[in-house]
């Protein structure tokens, strides 16, 4: 699992492909970053 940050708003979307865009802000998925999570 991976976590999205979005750059636009700073909503964290945690999935295991890059959304297509945020879910709380509809920004497009090239304002979503990937960040860095340990593994469980
Ligand atoms: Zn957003």
């Amino acid at each position: 699992m991976a976590v999205w940050k979005c750059q636009e708003c700073g909503n964290v979307v945690e999935a295991r492909c890059k959304p297509g865009k945020c879910k709380s802000c509809g920004a497009p998925k090239d304002k979503l970053v990937k960040e860095a999570q340990p593994k469980k």
